[in-house]
């Protein structure tokens, strides 16, 4: 919805007073036969302009709160990955042995542990991401 969409409906509500305040000059009663006629025409106009706006008032209420759930997700990301540390290329958790992924603490807001595969390579376990795949060398130093 934009601005528009409510301006519409005030311009609409406008016409409808002009129309009724035009009702009082008139003399003959099939003159205000046919101003009534215009009067609910522009009545009907108007509230289904009012209709749209308060349908567009609800998909910006929704999309609020999605933007609010979104801030507050990110809000409690940033405040895990404060506590975390870089150590060999991936990030640790005070208390926690096993790493995260360095790409997922990065790229996302949810932190994924780096799984120990069986390979190893230059006498180091080899961790792999369950998330995003990524695999990497890596030991607690
Ligand atoms: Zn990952």
């Amino acid at each position: 919805m934009d601005i528009s969409t409510i301006s519409a409906a005030v311009s609409s509500l406008k016409a409808a007073k002009d129309i009724a305040q035009g009702l009082l000059a008139l003399k003959s009663l099939s003159e205000v036969q046919g101003k009534v006629i215009e009067l609910q025409s522009a009545i009907l106009d108007a509230q289904g302009k009012a209709l749209d706006a308060q349908t567009g008032i609800v998909e910006l209420q929704d999309q609020l709160k999605a933007a609010n759930q979104r801030i507050a997700e990110l809000k409690s990301h940033q405040a895990f990955v404060g506590t975390l540390a870089r150590n060999n290329g991936a990030y640790i958790a005070p208390g926690d042995p096993d790493p995260y992924c360095p790409r997922c603490v990065e790229v996302s807001v949810t932190p994924v542990h780096l799984v120990k595969t069986g390979k190893q390579e230059m006498r180091y376990w080899i961790w792999a991401c369950p998330e995003c795949k990524v695999q990497m060398p890596w030991h607690l130093g």
